[in-house]
């Protein structure tokens, strides 16, 4: 097998396609040598190779060291130099690369091949003995860390004691001098820590690192970000050796990374930030706030630093040149990380630029518009999923603000909460149901966690690169970075801005498209889709077959899904509509009754209520289709459960407690979800389900003579498991119906069918569809029914068989294809042989998930329907299954 390929000298054994086997870096390290760009000659081993070390108990298939040699005396012969030779040293990095870029999520080591004797070369090759040394010490602190396990602050402390001893307040104020002692202080400082000599054989330090990539594939960060966004362990990393080339070789040298368009807005022009003389790490680490790339940007910042564009102008030229060949190549935005190395320029990396939905979406119509993609690519380029950032609820501009500071808008978007100040707090108070904002210094790869909690992060230091502001972009959550007035206290719990101090539990509000930190809970207004998003959407809409409908049942939740384009009602789940405080004491009344005529009596005093719930929600939808589920929930979840709570219902309600209590006691079951729910209420019961079957055929009635168009309804039975209870269910609602009819002289327009929640109701749909008119799959229900895994219960050990590999998604979140689909799939197929035409939908939480509405394009349902917020998301979906 062949486990190395060779990139730059003129020319590749990879590219871009090849990025299963050599990563995303690798294979764009490949391509770019190929495109004839300078990249520093190099060589990638694949990630096949990470997924034998695993398989084989952690170690390295036998010819991988013989290839790894070649490759290494190619990389020296192409370059010029020998690594570990003291007279002409090659120095190289060693990096990651997954498949799927996972940001400052594994390890990079930088400057390998130093020792006592290199170092001395390097110093007398470069004529810069500062630069050697300075190079050196990074090497000893990043392997360190890296590799070894030593905590890099233990390197920081002692350059902090120096420079305090010396008064120095920057690292460039130190000398050559200064930094031999410092590699000398780092040295011994890593042999106590270590309780050996630091590696000084190249080969030794080479490996050492390779070993720590793989190693760093199965940390609990990776293991993090792979599960937040759904990578298989499987895929493994590659390894990227490469030769150096170095920006911290004075005033001409320099290190940035940047976008081919704004990854926040995405507004045409470059976007990036460089460093002079500095190293790779030195910008995202966010240790030294770096100046902007372009004149244009210094502009909109305010800042007062040259950008590149004037202080390189050459180089930055050639950048530029470089950008829009790679933006064209690749037909997408790139986010590319460079090295000028004493003036001449090198290209370290590029990708896809992760983008923050609203760019995503400029970006798609922008470069449709051009002519660089077409509207069909456009389509595809939009992540559904990310839309949801666009649709919460941002900062009103007329709003009042009490600002506490503003630094740089990181992350777009408002979130408002309490101060916290450690990941981990972030994490446990998140799950405790509080909204929290994290506020750090700067953010590490150990704060991933901390950072998904929270509803948006603060940083003290770090720049629009620096790791906060990347991955709060990819995470969609609002973020202020390099808020520099803010004075963290972590050990007080409390921050300061000026004079100001805010304690760990206050709340701020931040608005991530300025930058600004508020004081208190901020005023918030509904987005808009106008613009790109209207464009983008309009094309989607081309393409898509099925109709996206919404679940709703308040007047409020229905305007909303129509504002966001839904297309009728999916599922008004009416229980709902029986816990409103003006009607729980009747429907209380009723559920106590001892007899027919009682419980009549109470539904009688709800008729009027429950009639205008639905005249309202059919003035919002006009004509679109509203299909009402009649009463599904087992009758005791509307009683009173402990003593104290059944004396309150008591007082308020007039009922007696005694009875109150025996009747709750009464109800009470074992597996209330299989119990006396869904139509099996209906019929022990039949009058309840009378009851709403005429508030909803006379609402009808009304709407229409109101209003003169024609409301459809579409009366849904619950939990259907055999033909009959159907077609006995469906006898009294016609009955109902008809009545209305000769009543008011009106005439409803309605059609009655079943959800398809029960595996028995999917295999009999043949049966079934003799009576119903439309089955709606209940894909939260039939998900339980079918795995016999509580809906309830199932969070508290899902996380097991999600690490485990047993569910590679939580089903109740993704469609179980495989079961769950297989039923749906035969439900489909038996339903329309018995009745053609039959109307098909589907409305558990799976019609609002893109890979779930793919499945249902492909077997063919005639609706999605999912909460108004996703309603966007979904038409987006169901646009991209059809591509
Ligand atoms: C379902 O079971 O999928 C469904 C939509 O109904 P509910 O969530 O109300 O049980
Ligand atoms: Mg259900």
């Amino acid at each position: 097998t062949k486990w190395v390929y060779a990139f730059g000298g003129g020319d590749s054994e990879g590219e871009a396609g090849m990025r299963e086997l050599l990563g995303g870096k690798g294979a764009n390290l490949a391509e770019m040598a190929k495109l004839g760009l300078p990249v520093p000659p190099g060589f990638t081993i694949t990630t096949e190779v990470c997924t034998a070390y695993y398989e084989n108990d952690h170690a390295y298939p036998a010819d991988l060291e013989a290839q790894v040699e070649a490759s290494l005396a190619k990389l020296e012969a192409t370059v010029g130099k020998k690594f570990g030779d003291p007279a002409n040293p090659l120095l190289v990095s060693v990096r990651s690369g997954a498949r799927a870029s996972m940001p400052g999520m594994m390890d990079t080591v930088l400057n390998l091949g130093l020792n006592d004797e290199t170092a001395e070369g390097l110093a007398k090759l470069s004529g810069d003995r500062r630069f050697a040394y300075d190079s050196y010490r990074r090497f000893i602190q990043m392997y360190s860390d890296v590799v070894l396990g030593v905590d890099h602050a233990v390197f920081e402390d002692i350059l902090d004691g120096f420079k305090d001893d010396n008064d120095y307040s920057l690292d460039t104020e130190l000398s050559a001098d200064d930094w031999v002692h410092m590699v000398a202080e780092y040295k011994k400082a890593a042999a106590r820590e270590l309780g050996r000599d630091f590696p000084a054989d190249p080969r030794e330090q080479l490996w050492g690192a390779i070993g720590a990539v793989f190693g760093s594939w199965m940390t609990e960060r990776a293991k993090t970000y792979r599960r937040l966004h759904d990578i298989p362990a499987s895929w493994g990393t590659a390894v990227n050796v490469q030769a150096m080339v170095f920006g911290n070789m004075g005033e001409t040298s320099a290190t940035g990374v940047a976008f081919t368009r704004d990854p926040s807005t995405g507004d045409t022009g470059y976007y990036g930030e460089f460093l002079v003389n500095a190293q790779g790490e030195d910008v995202v680490a966010g240790i030294r706030t770096p100046q902007c790339l372009t004149e244009a940007m210094r502009e909109k910042m305010g800042d007062d630093n040259p950008s590149m564009e004037t202080a390189m102008p050459e180089s930055f030229a050639e950048l530029a040149r470089v950008f829009d060949k790679l933006e064209r190549h690749y037909r997408d935005m790139q986010d590319i990380e460079f090295t000028v190395e004493a003036g001449r320029l090198w290209m370290l990396q590029t990708r896809n630029g992760k983008r923050t939905a609203k760019a995503a979406l400029k970006i798609a119509v922008d470069m449709a518009s051009e002519g660089l993609i077409t509207t069909d690519e456009a389509v595809m380029r939009v992540d559904p999923a990310q839309l949801d950032q666009l649709l919460h609820p941002t900062l009103d501009p007329e709003g009042e603000r009490d600002v506490l500071t503003t630094g740089l808008p990181a992350s777009p978007g408002a979130a408002c909460g309490k101060v916290v100040f450690d990941s981990d707090e972030a994490e446990e108070r998140r799950k405790a149901g509080e909204k929290v904002i994290l506020v750090r210094i700067e953010t590490s790869p150990e704060d991933i966690h901390g950072m998904h909690a929270a509803e948006g992060i603060i940083t003290a230091r770090g720049g629009m690169t620096s790791h906060a502001a990347v991955v709060a972009r990819g995470m969609g959550r609002p973020c202020v970075s390099g808020a520099g007035q803010i004075k963290i206290d972590y050990a007080n719990r409390q921050f300061a801005v000026g004079r100001r101090i805010i304690k760990d539990g206050e709340t701020v509000t931040i608005d991530g498209a300025t930058g600004q930190v508020l004081y208190g809970e901020a005023k918030m207004i509904k987005p808009e889709l106008t613009g790109d998003f209207a464009k983008l959407m309009t094309w989607a809409d081309t393409h898509r077959r099925m109709k996206v409908r919404t679940n709703a049942e308040t007047p409020a939740d229905c305007q909303t899904a129509v504002d966001f384009g839904a297309e009728g009602i999916g599922l008004c789940r009416t229980e709902h509509m029986f816990f409103e405080a003006d009607r729980i004491a009747a429907v209380r009344e009723m559920i106590l009754s001892n007899d027919q005529d009682g419980r009549v009596t109470a539904l009688d005093k709800i008729l009027p209520m429950q009639r205008e719930d639905f005249k309202e929600i059919f003035r919002i939808m006009g004509e679109r289709p509203c299909t009402i589920r009649l009463l599904d929930p087992p009758l005791h979840e509307f009683l009173p459960h402990s003593e104290e709570d059944v004396v309150d219902v008591a007082k308020a309600t007039g009922l007696p407690a005694d009875q109150l209590l025996a009747r709750a006691r009464d109800l009470a079951e074992s597996n209330p979800m299989l119990g006396h729910r869904g139509c099996r209420l209906g019929i022990t019961y039949p009058e309840i389900y009378e009851m709403q079957a005429r508030a909803i055929f006379e609402a009808q009635v009304a709407v229409e003579k109101e209003t003169g168009f024609q409301p459809l309804a579409e009366v849904m039975i619950p939990l259907v498991a055999t033909a009959a209870e159907l077609s006995i269910l469906k006898a009294r609602v016609a009955g109902v119906a008809k009545a209305v009819a000769e009543e008011t002289g009106g005439k409803p327009k309605y059609l009655i069918g079943t959800m398809i929640e029960l595996p028995r109701a999917a295999l009999r749909a043949g049966d079934i569809a003799r009576d119903a008119e439309f089955f709606s799959f209940g894909t939260n229900d039939l998900t339980q029914t079918t795995f016999g895994l509580s809906r309830d219960d199932a969070g508290k050990f899902l996380n097991d068989y999600l690490e485990a590999g047993i569910f590679e998604k939580d089903p109740f979140v993704s469609l179980d294809r495989d079961g769950v689909g297989d039923l749906v799939r035969i439900a489909v197929e038996r339903g329309r042989a018995e009745r053609e035409g039959l109307k098909l939908g589907i409305c558990g939480e799976h019609g609002g998930d893109p890979n779930s509405i793919d499945f249902c394009e492909e077997v063919g349902l005639d609706y999605v329907s999912c909460s108004p917020y996703r309603v966007p998301i979904a038409r987006l979906a169901a646009a991209q299954a059809r591509l």
